[in-house]
């Protein structure tokens, strides 16, 4: 079972990827990781992701899909599954991806955890961090004790540029023109799972099981 995620900014990727990541052993695979890695190691494309992550702006497909690409082709995805957060993006990512998925024999599923964007912008707006231990708070659904100050420290907390609602709105308008397509993509193959990702985590998760559990045996 070799999985996509995809979802707006605030879906919840990050934690359902985590959840699944330790249920049932896959390996996590995020371009933030692979880019980190290849910077890391000094690759050739590594330093030419460099320059374009320093300067803002988004490492061009040609580059992720080589990444990601050469990542996929290592010994360890021969024998262990994997989920893919955060790739492919974009149609081109998709087309490419579908290349190496053939040529490494592997099959996907995609999740799409659809959400309604006013409960992204009311989420993600909500957040607060605590610049001196790094905690994270939810305005909403995990407030500090007392107001604005973090448990641990009593820290004025602060609230991340990229939580800002004109940031949040300005993402996802990018994520809707760039990546939005690829839902109707894998749809078209007949790949793909909507999740109803405006309820509560567990019972994301729950669904989430529910229909792995089904694939798996089939
Ligand atoms: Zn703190």
């Amino acid at each position: 079972m070799n999985l996509i995620i995809l979802g707006l900014p605030g879906a919840g990727k990050g934690t359902q990827s985590d959840f699944i990541v330790k249920k049932y052993g896959l390996i996590h695979l995020s371009t933030g990781d692979i880019f980190r890695n290849n910077i890391r190691n000094g690759t050739t494309l590594g330093i030419k992701t460099k320059a374009y992550m320093d300067a803002g702006i988004y490492v061009p497909d040609e580059i992720t899909n080589n990444l990601v690409a050469a990542r996929l082709l290592q010994s360890d995805i021969k024998t262990t599954d994997f989920i893919l957060d955060g790739y492919p993006r974009t149609i081109d990512q998709a087309n490419f991806l579908d290349q190496t998925l053939l040529t490494i024999k592997k099959p996907i599923l995609v999740l799409y955890l659809a959400i309604n964007e006013q409960t992204v912008i009311d989420r993600l707006s909500s957040r607060r961090v605590c610049l001196q231990c790094g905690r994270v708070y939810n305005l909403k659904f995990s407030p500090p004790k007392i107001n604005n100050k973090c448990d641990i420290d009593n820290q004025t907390l602060i609230q991340r540029s990229d939580d800002k609602e004109t940031t949040i709105k300005t993402r996802l308008e990018i994520y809707k023109k760039e990546t939005l397509p690829l839902v109707t993509y894998y749809q078209n193959k007949g790949l793909l799972k909507t999740i109803d990702a405006n309820l509560e985590n567990d019972k994301v998760l729950a669904t989430i099981e529910q229909y792995l559990l089904e694939n798996d045996n089939g």
